[in-house]
């Protein structure tokens, strides 16, 4: 670097402002210091973009990218903090109030989204060349607010105010055409910086435009409206993440999306193998690996096989050989129904020559299949065609070289029972990568005052880029570096405690244990369980007012799908008895309820340095992997959880003492299944009745919903789906006694922060660098190229 940002940032922020830099808003001042930032690694930039494209390289599709805020990742990395600080404070401001300014680019629902941004910052940081393509979508992920405690959906128009960290690339503008409708698709890149490197990766983000800005000829001749559907179609394309897709059209819109991002980024890669490799398209897997983030962007597979046989002259044998040895699939669900299915017509409609190409992979691989000597109820189960619908995970499996689950248990369970019978034809297709964090957002810079800590034992911030190295300081630490984690903890929960009385009125106290539960709002997440918990905790406080119990503040935070009518019960009832314990003279004194309102990364990163228990309790077999229970570890809370997703691997890695894991595991709940009866659980597990029975007396409102009732009826009655499917009651006592034993142990601080100090050193293994330098070597095969 070059210049300095105490000369750079001033000009910058002036520009921005029309102002004097003494005189700008922070929200100026936030444009100006993240300009002055892109201004200082765009050299860098360029030379990495031109060095990767000349190789070989990885390409990262994925429909959702939960980036958040960049300013401070950026900062972090270039090791500019302290020169920013002072190049802001210089004109009056303050840096981590103009930090606050920045919005969080919120392009994904939850962990697959989160995990497609981790793994961006550990590429970029192991120098590896990888770029990210996505869609630009104008709003991200709603913006949640309570009326009444119940949740509202709000729009999240992330850039309007202006978000330096986008660059519109017009010149690199493609065109994707669709039977009903032509659209540009104009990329827009973001820069992904990396720690302690000069590599700057890119994250390509394409938005659609119409080919024309504006319709003239409509407009003069006063059709005014026909000036404008055109541009709306093509807008609709970029705007929003996952429209509603409960309608025809609606589902047309995803697929719409879907093939957008796909053949704009598709035709870039060809065109840059072209510039470097020549017009002969039979080498393009020599040099382009593409990973599909689940199943979104699989239309990727036929798309690929059009452009190489309709517009670059490859037979079909030619273009399925590269297809083949190109494409590479990551798994995120155990569910066979999840998977995306769409009706051949929505095919039929936009794109017919993607159809029929998807047609003649069927028919080949029906031949395929009879000639290997599969049954026809099997082929007929497998087809990437069948009884009107396209299944896109059907696809990804016939075309892929690589299909990996995303921790250890679920990739077992994909090869058991979701993708068995194409485990039975190529296991060697199939592996693990179990998923990861970067210990750069999610320790770094969310936690400054651990990090000092950390880097006080190792000497050095070698473990910021190798968090493996903590793992040699597990035994053999004093007393004093306990007691300068407890002192952290203090510290962070006391800052924690203001910005929930700033944020949600609710004021806390820090020397409470605070239980932690964020993530998306799912059954099989069983928010529900841990509400029925403080239900019940409330209950026996009352009954029993001499109970002894260990100050308590829950914290939970999710968003639910709008269309989820039962999470979105949850999410009241959670609210409603937050109300009740808040408010409840004595009671109040022990215990507290926060729900923290639109959850979202930047959230997460005030909410887990502060956290003492890690809440991980989905039913076991659900969660494919969990990545928030990783960033939990890495700052030093303790997993409460059962055996499912990287929990398992978490517990393998601290030990028994060093966790609180309860409840039936996943070859138990079959059997236990068989003979299942929450009637029974109601009747005779203590307290459950009291519970389930102020769901309906009175005791908890809904205003007249019915939301709560519904929620008793799914735990009690077999309705189009058995009875308490995530096993909620039979996991109850199992549950309350693991996490009062766990509260009770809070006490002894020592021994406490002797586990939290095993499990930190620890997580060396859920660092996403660990996750990516094995994709890079036994899925990617690509090295690293540093500038
Ligand atoms: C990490 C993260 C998630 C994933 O959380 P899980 O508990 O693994 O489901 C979801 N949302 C945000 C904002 C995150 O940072």
């Amino acid at each position: 670097m070059t210049q300095n940002l105490a000369s750079t940032v001033p000009s910058q922020v002036r520009a921005v402002s029309g102002r004097p830099a003494e005189a700008s808003t922070r929200m100026e001042v936030w444009q100006g210091l993240s300009a002055a930032v892109v201004d200082a690694i765009a050299n860098d930039w360029h030379a990495t973009d031109e060095r990767y494209r000349a190789g070989r390289m990885e390409h990262y599709f994925s429909a959702e990218f939960l980036m958040g805020r960049a300013l401070l990742n950026n900062l972090t990395n270039l090791g500019l903090v302290d020169e920013a600080q002072k190049a802001v404070g210089a004109f009056g401001h303050n840096l981590s109030d103009v930090l606050e300014q920045e919005p969080d680019a919120a392009l994904g629902n939850g962990g697959l989204g989160r995990l497609a941004a981790c793994f961006l910052d550990s590429c970029a940081t192991l120098d590896l060349p990888v770029n990210g393509y996505g869609i630009l979508y104008r709003y991200g992920l709603f913006k949640q607010l309570f009326d009444d405690g119940f949740q509202t959906e709000h729009p999240d128009a992330w850039m309007e105010e202006g978000y330096p960290f986008v660059i519109r690339r017009e010149e690199a503008q493609r065109i994707v055409r669709y039977q009903d409708l032509t659209v540009r698709a104009v990329p827009h890149d973001m820069p992904i910086t990396g720690y302690g490197t000069r590599n700057v990766n890119t994250l390509r983000l394409w938005k659609a435009e119409p080919m024309e800005e504006f319709d003239y000829e409509a407009f003069n001749s006063q059709r005014f409206t026909d000036a404008i559907v055109e541009r709306e179609r093509t807008a609709d394309i970029s705007r929003v993440l996952y429209p509603n897709d409960t309608t025809y059209e609606g589902k047309v819109l995803r697929v719409r999306q879907q093939y957008f991002f796909c053949s704009a980024s598709l035709q870039e890669i060809i065109d840059t193998y072209i510039a470097h490799h020549g017009e002969d398209l039979r080498g393009f897997s020599t040099y382009n690996a593409i990973q599909l983030n689940d199943t979104h962007p699989v239309l990727a597979i036929p798309e690929l096989m059009r452009l190489l046989m309709d517009e670059h002259d490859l037979g079909w044998e030619e273009a399925w050989a590269e297809v083949v040895t190109t494409f590479a699939y990551t798994n995120h669900t155990v569910l066979a129904e999840a998977l995306e299915t769409w009706e051949v017509s929505i095919f039929e409609r936009l794109f017919p020559r993607v159809l029929e190409i998807v047609y003649e992979i069927d028919r080949r691989f029906r031949q395929d299949m009879r000639e290997r000597g599969l049954d026809e109820d099997t082929i007929a189960y497998m087809a990437p065609v069948q009884d009107g619908v396209v299944r896109m995970a059907w696809i990804a499996c016939y075309a892929a070289y690589s299909i990996n689950g995303v921790a250890a248990i679920h990739t077992e369970i994909i090869k058991r029972d979701t993708l068995k019978e194409w485990y039975a034809l190529w296991p060697e297709r199939f592996n693990n990568k179990t998923n990861g964090v970067t210990p750069r957002r999610w320790l770094r810079q969310c936690n400054p005052r651990l990090s000092a800590v950390l880097d006080d034992v190792v000497g050095n911030d070698s473990w910021v880029r190798d968090l493996s190295v903590l793992s040699r300081f597990t035994d053999g630490v004093g007393d004093e570096v306990l007691d300068r984690l407890a002192e952290v903890k203090r510290a962070n929960k006391a800052d924690f405690a203001a910005w929930v009385l700033e944020r949600e009125g609710v004021e806390i106290d820090p020397e409470a244990v605070f239980d932690v539960q964020i993530k998306r709002l799912h059954e099989y997440k069983r928010q529900l369980l841990n509400a029925l918990y403080i239900l019940d905790l409330y209950f026996r406080m009352k009954e029993d007012p001499s109970l002894e119990v260990p100050k308590r503040v829950f914290v939970f935070g999710a968003k639910a799908a709008p269309g989820y009518v039962r999470a979105k019960a949850i999410i009241k009832l959670i609210n409603t008895i937050a109300e009740l314990v808040n408010n409840d003279p004595v009671v109040s004194r022990t215990l507290k309820v926060v729900f923290i309102h639109n959850y979202n990364v930047s959230p997460a990163e005030h909410i887990i340095p502060a956290a003492d228990v890690s809440e991980q309790i989905s039913m076991a077999g659900k969660e494919a992997s969990g990545t928030s229970n990783m960033k939990f570890m890495m700052n030093g809370a303790l997993t409460l959880g059962t055996l499912d997703g990287a929990n398992v691997e978490i517990l393998d890695q601290v030990g028994e003492d060093n966790a609180y894991i309860f409840g039936a595991t996943e070859d138990e709940l079959p059997v236990l299944r068989e003979t299942y009866d929450p009637r029974q659980a109601y009747e005779n597990v203590p307290g459950l009745k009291r519970v389930l029975d102020a769901l309906i007396d009175g005791t908890l409102d809904d205003r007249g919903t019915g939301g709560f009732a519904d929620i008793r009826r799914s735990l009690l009655e077999a309705s189009y789906e058995s009875a308490d499917v995530y096993y909620v009651l039979g996991d109850f006592a199992a549950y309350r006694e693991a996490k009062d034993r766990m509260a009770a142990d809070y006490a002894d601080q020592r021994a406490w922060q002797r586990k939290v100090w095993v499990n930190i050193t620890g997580s060396g293994r859920f660092s996403s660098d660990r996750t990516i330098s094995d994709y890079a070597h036994e899925v990617w095969k690509i090295e690293p190229e540093s500038v």
